[in-house]
């Protein structure tokens, strides 16, 4: 086993790769980049090195080869390479686990097939994480390549939550249940939460509203996930910038009948024209925010929806979690935009949910309450970091802690 301190973590698209490469002693990043449009053509890789300039590679990427190799070029030039002895695991994000992947794994071949054999389940997604895998381990085949399942943390959903009211056997033949995604970022988050309550996870009932691009919401009983918004697909539950969230699945049946859409149409649909895009044209908040100011009714009506869709998410998991502690909101949409949250909690002084207004209107980047001192639920704001999370969990799993 190497004896290194650092993790490199990806995060792999169909046409985009993150990575972070972490130093898990302190928690703080080594090095940090972005490759997009691999693929296409005019593919770009912006790199952040160790001393927090930013240098730039424009050049074509035509796989996911390509786009790790010239990463690895970039970590090879700040003397952290691929073959440096400083680290100690890739850890990849990987969309879909299945029921088999509930923990973090160290990737085998037959892990890998097993991934693979996923890929009905997550079309769009596990394609380019298995491509990711497969290169960082041709790149340094000695190096423990470890999987970090953003399902896995739902796995523990209970029975009644995690299946839809179909048949057993035809839900059973397609694996449909609900399996919930942005994991990582929820047991994150719920545990941070835990901490800036002073609090043991084990004690706590959180609820948490993950909004960004995509966006969901979790319950979580003393450390353990008991309901979340996504299912099947990280189309179902909230409104989000392009998805639509929550539809009657008729819908589907009425716009290829009656509407003569394809399914494939109606998939782009619901997962790329719906959401505050489909509402108002704007699938940014920052832009949904500043025309709803302006008085655009379109814009105005795109954002009561989103907040209406979660305020109906807030009520059903205080009724699922029974007593709950703490909300909070992640992400770029709930980190950010403190109309959202206004509007989300507006009104819900008898479920003992109090913000402050002034609390709610700072802008920091620190996990921070913007709830009044005697609210009995406290309403919290804590930066996701699925990166930090994916980098713990390899690094542990290496170090066999
Ligand atoms: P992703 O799901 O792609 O990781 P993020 O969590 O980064 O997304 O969230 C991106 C979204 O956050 C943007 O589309 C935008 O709507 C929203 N956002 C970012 N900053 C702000 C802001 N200051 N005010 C309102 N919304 C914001």
């Amino acid at each position: 086993m190497s004896g290194g301190t650092r993790v490199l973590v990806l995060n792999a698209g169909s046409s985009s790769v993150k990575y972070q490469l972490i130093d898990m002693l302190d928690g703080t990043r080594a090095a940090a980049g972005l490759v997009e449009r691999i693929g296409e053509r005019g593919g770009r890789l912006a790199h952040t090195p160790p001393d927090g300039g930013r240098r730039e590679v424009l050049a074509d990427f035509p796989d996911h080869t390509a786009a790790l190799s010239s990463m690895a070029a970039q970590l090879e030039l700040d003397g952290m390479g691929l073959d440096s002895p400083e680290l100690a695991a890739v850890g990849h994000r990987v969309v879909h686990g299945g029921q088999r992947f509930t923990e973090p794994t160290l990737v085998t071949d037959e892990v890998l097939d097993h991934i693979r054999l996923l890929i009905p389940v997550a079309p769009l997604h596990n394609p380019a994480n298995i491509a990711g895998i497969e290169v960082a381990r041709r790149l340094r085949p000695d190096l423990p390549q470890v999987a970090v399942f953003d399902t896995a943390f739902h796995a523990t959903l209970p029975e009644p939550a995690a299946r839809y009211a179909i048949d057993r056997r035809t839900a059973d033949a397609y694996r449909v249940r609900r399996y919930g995604f942005h994991g990582t970022s929820h047991q994150y988050v719920s545990r941070e939460t835990a901490r800036l309550l002073g609090r043991d996870p084990a004690e706590v009932n959180v609820i948490v509203l993950h909004l960004g691009n995509g966006a969901s919401a979790s319950a979580v009983a003393g450390g353990v996930c008991v309901e979340t918004s996504m299912g099947l697909t990280p189309l179902e539950g909230l409104v989000m910038g392009t998805r639509s969230g929550d539809a009657d699945p008729g819908l589907v049946f009425h716009l290829h009948r009656v509407g003569g859409l394809t399914i494939d149409e109606i998939d782009d649909l619901l997962n790329r024209r719906s959401g505050l895009l489909g509402l108002c044209g704007d699938n940014d908040m920052r832009e949904v925010l500043r025309r709803s100011e302006e008085g655009d009714e379109e814009a105005r009506l795109a954002f009561d929806a989103y907040v209406h869709r979660l305020r109906k998410y807030i009520g059903a998991y205080y009724a699922v979690l029974g007593r709950v502690d703490a909300i909070v909101f992640t992400a770029g949409v709930g980190e950010n935009a403190a109309p959202v949250r206004e509007a989300a909690c507006a009104g819900l002084q008898a479920l003992g949910i109090e913000l402050d207004p002034e609390l709610n209107e700072v802008r920091s980047g620190e996990a921070r309450v913007v709830s009044r001192a005697y609210s009995r639920v406290t309403v919290a704001v804590v930066p996701t970091d699925e990166e930090l999370e994916i980098a713990r969990q390899s690094f542990a799993l290496v170090r066999g802690a």
